[in-house]
């Protein structure tokens, strides 16, 4: 039970989490609330996201879970959107400055470390000691309360809802990629996908290039596309070759790969972003070389956490048609199979950790 002697007091006692237990196994276990530490923000979690990554945990498939980094029982959760309950001030303050209890904040996945070569150059993206959140080396959001860095939050504007809010993880990858590339008006623009990514590409690709077309293989996604601005759809194959400035392959499917390098036009630049778990057989490095292609690794979006919450205040991205249900913390279960149903009306199903 929660003790909370004041409101701006930390909490204390125990909480409910939800976890990977075994491989396939999840459970709701309760756990120490995290204590406080100077310069860390307590959050209550209000929507966790979960995605292809937390499949992977759930599965024991990940590599965070067979390199040991990611020990069972797992609490998982790296797309939320939560609100302050208590902050535990530095000496200097300056993290925490920006944030009072009663916020609401999203959480940065990647923590770097701030001390290695990356981090010196000022490429947190690619620091060497990362911890991420819900992933390895941090607890996960599928939880009563989970305790951030104030340096790894930012503050949610008042126009912007908890759904649109849970959906910014995501989409700061997105912006990263689209900015990779280098998109902009007048480009021709293919995005590969209707999962969330892709579904968030097509939203921001419309905006940047001016028209999209989308390739994918779910009716409900294909549809879903359409309506947020897709001039054309395809099945995969049927995009017309050699025809397009930028491509964003946000399906992970290794052969999609193939169908973006074929649709890609000379000079044209490939957003890789969906993560391909096998390889990607017959490539043919020379038709690169040649059509003067080039494929941008989309790792994160580490410094764009700002920026796309002004996209969704600014209703230029938005959360309609992207979740399919909010289920309970309690139900975890239930979360996972829609998660895993091809049937589902829309990508992203969410968990309340405060619902009953
Ligand atoms: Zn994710
Ligand atoms: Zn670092």
């Amino acid at each position: 039970m929660t003790h909370r002697p004041n409101s701006d007091a930390w909490p204390t006692g125990t909480m409910r989490a939800a976890a990977v237990a075994a491989p396939n196994v999840t459970k709701v276990l309760d756990l120490p609330i995290p204590a406080p530490a100077p310069g860390e923000v307590l959050v209550e979690p209000l929507r966790v996201g979960l995605c292809g990554t937390d499949l992977e945990l759930l599965h024991g498939t990940a590599s965070y879970v067979r390199d040991g980094r990611a020990p069972f029982p797992h609490v998982f959760g790296h797309e939320w959107v939560g609100r302050v309950a208590a902050v535990a001030a530095d000496k200097e303050r300056d993290a925490t400055r920006r944030i009072a209890v009663g916020d609401r904040v999203v959480g940065h996945t990647m923590i770097s470390c701030g001390d290695c070569r990356a981090c010196h150059r000022g490429r947190r993206n690619e620091c060497g000691a990362l911890r991420e959140v819900g992933l390895y080396g941090q607890q996960g959001a599928a939880a009563e309360y989970l305790r951030m860095p104030a340096r790894a939050l930012s503050v949610v504007p008042e126009d912007v809802q908890d759904a649109e809010a849970m959906l910014v993880e995501p989409a700061v990858t997105v912006l990263e990629g689209l900015e990779r590339v280098r998109c902009v008006p007048g480009d021709r623009a293919l995005v590969i996908g209707t999962g969330t990514i892709g579904l968030l590409a097509v939203q921001l690709t419309a905006r940047m290039a001016g028209a999209v077309d989308v390739v994918g293989v779910e009716d409900n996604g294909l549809a879903t596309a359409r309506r947020m601005g897709a001039r054309r759809v395809f099945l995969p194959g049927q995009a017309p070759a050699g025809h397009y400035d930028v491509v964003v392959e946000a399906s992970g499917a290794a052969p999609a790969f193939h169908d973006a390098l074929r649709c890609t036009g000379v000079g044209g630049r490939i957003a890789a972003i969906g993560v391909a778990t096998e390889p990607v057989d017959g490539v043919h490095v020379g038709e690169l070389v040649l059509r003067g292609i080039t494929v941008h690794g989309i790792r994160h979006g580490l410094d764009q956490y700002d920026r796309v919450l002004e996209l969704f205040r600014d209703k230029a991205l938005t959360a309609d048609g992207m979740i399919a249900d909010v289920v309970p913390l309690e139900r975890v279960g239930d979360a996972f199979a829609l998660l895993q149903d091809t049937g589902r009306t829309a990508p992203k199903v969410a968990l309340d950790p405060r619902a009953a």
